[in-house]
């Protein structure tokens, strides 16, 4: 049976990466499921979230507002589960149990929550970062949490983002190590699946990911920027002196990332962009970007406005979501328990 898990942290407003890299993604393999048997999960990962504090009114409403946007964009609750991750208790004790098992080792190699001490604490070099640095439980143990959210419904696919392929390296190798511990065959080894525009850069600073919770807000474009806050953001955006349009991630990042960008909205080839537009200044592609950008968001927010004046039936979604996650996943946990000895 194929499972599909996937999560997004109600750390702020969705934008075009998270849009780009991840929901799309999700759209598409809720639309072109296979058969009846195949079950997929999107949660609104608010124990996640709680790793960069934040406060409590704030991530409330963002929870709906994540929930609204994300049926904005087309998710459609006949066609899978959504629901808030703190619905399913068997979320957090999974996460323990796991715990157990995973050498520190293994999360220090992580990059993420290096990438965001720098951010909070304006580290220069992400080399100088270690464990000493006063570094939340919380934030460093997120991987954890993570398998435990993909393992407890024993997924098969999870689509993310390319920030995101580190981590499920790391759920693979828990599952493994779980699996060959009990010698049971539990988990099986999820996989990944990427979009080719994999990650979109920040527009501030594109040796970085585009984020929800980086301070800058004119580092990316929320999927609910009014036309003249993208227009302004993509016209900011850094790009270099050279001349003409030409895609290099490695020399010509910011550019790359705006090719990038019109490539995904309209499904044109990274090739065909800049066939296109070669002999462009960096002025007016960005106001091509900026056109295609405006252009695809403005149904979506015509759903957000909708939706907005019914909060009741969103609740309602996440409701239903979460009761028929806490049915597989308090099964699911039932099993897993069972296994390592603590039911008999
Ligand atoms: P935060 O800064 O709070 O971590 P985020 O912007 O990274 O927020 P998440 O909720 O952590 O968003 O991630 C949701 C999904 O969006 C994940 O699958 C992640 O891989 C994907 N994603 C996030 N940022 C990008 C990006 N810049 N490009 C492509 N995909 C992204
Ligand atoms: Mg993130």
């Amino acid at each position: 049976k194929r499972i599909t898990f996937s999560g997004i942290q109600p750390t702020g407003i969705p934008h075009l990466g998270n849009y780009l890299g991840a929901i799309t993604s999700w759209v598409s393999l809720q639309n072109n499921q296979s058969s009846e048997s195949e079950l997929i999960l999107y949660s609104i990962v608010d124990l996640h979230a709680l790793t960069i504090p934040k406060d409590a009114e704030m991530l409330r409403k963002s929870k709906i507002e994540i929930a609204i946007i994300l049926l904005a964009c087309g998710i459609n609750p006949k066609k899978c589960l959504i629901f808030e991750q703190s619905k399913v208790p068997a979320h957090s004790e999974l996460s323990w149990i796991l715990n157990c098992i995973i050498p520190i080792g293994w999360l220090s190699r992580m990059t993420q929550w290096k990438t965001k001490i720098q951010e909070q604490k304006n580290i220069q070099s992400i080399e100088d970062i270690d464990i000493s640095i006063g570094l939340d439980l919380g934030l460093f143990t997120y991987p954890v949490l993570q398998a435990a959210d993909i393992l407890l419904y024993k997924s098969t696919h999870v689509p993310v983002g390319d920030d995101q392929v580190q981590h499920l390296e790391l759920t693979r190798n828990i599952a493994e190590k779980f699996n060959k511990l009990y010698k049971k065959n539990v988990f099986p080894l999820p996989q990944t699946i990427l979009v080719p525009a994999k990650r979109i850069l920040s527009l501030k600073d594109p040796s970085k990911k585009m984020s929800k919770s980086s301070p800058f807000e004119y580092s990316r474009i929320n999927l609910t920027d009014s036309p003249k806050e993208i227009s302004q953001k993509i016209n900011r955006a850094t790009t270099d002196s050279q001349k003409g349009i030409s895609y290099s991630p490695d020399i010509r990042p910011g550019i790359s990332n705006l090719i990038n960008i019109y490539s995904s909205f309209t499904g044109l080839t990274i090739e065909q962009v800049v066939n296109k537009y070669e002999n462009y200044d960096n002025k007016m592609f960005k106001d091509s970007v900026t056109e295609v950008v405006i252009q695809h968001l403005q149904p979506i927010q015509k759903e957000i406005e909708k939706l907005r004046k019914e909060e009741g039936y969103v609740k309602n979604v996440l409701e239903d979501g979460a009761n028929k996650a806490n049915e597989i996943a308090k099964r699911n946990l039932n099993e897993i328990y069972k296994i390592i000895g603590l039911y008999h």
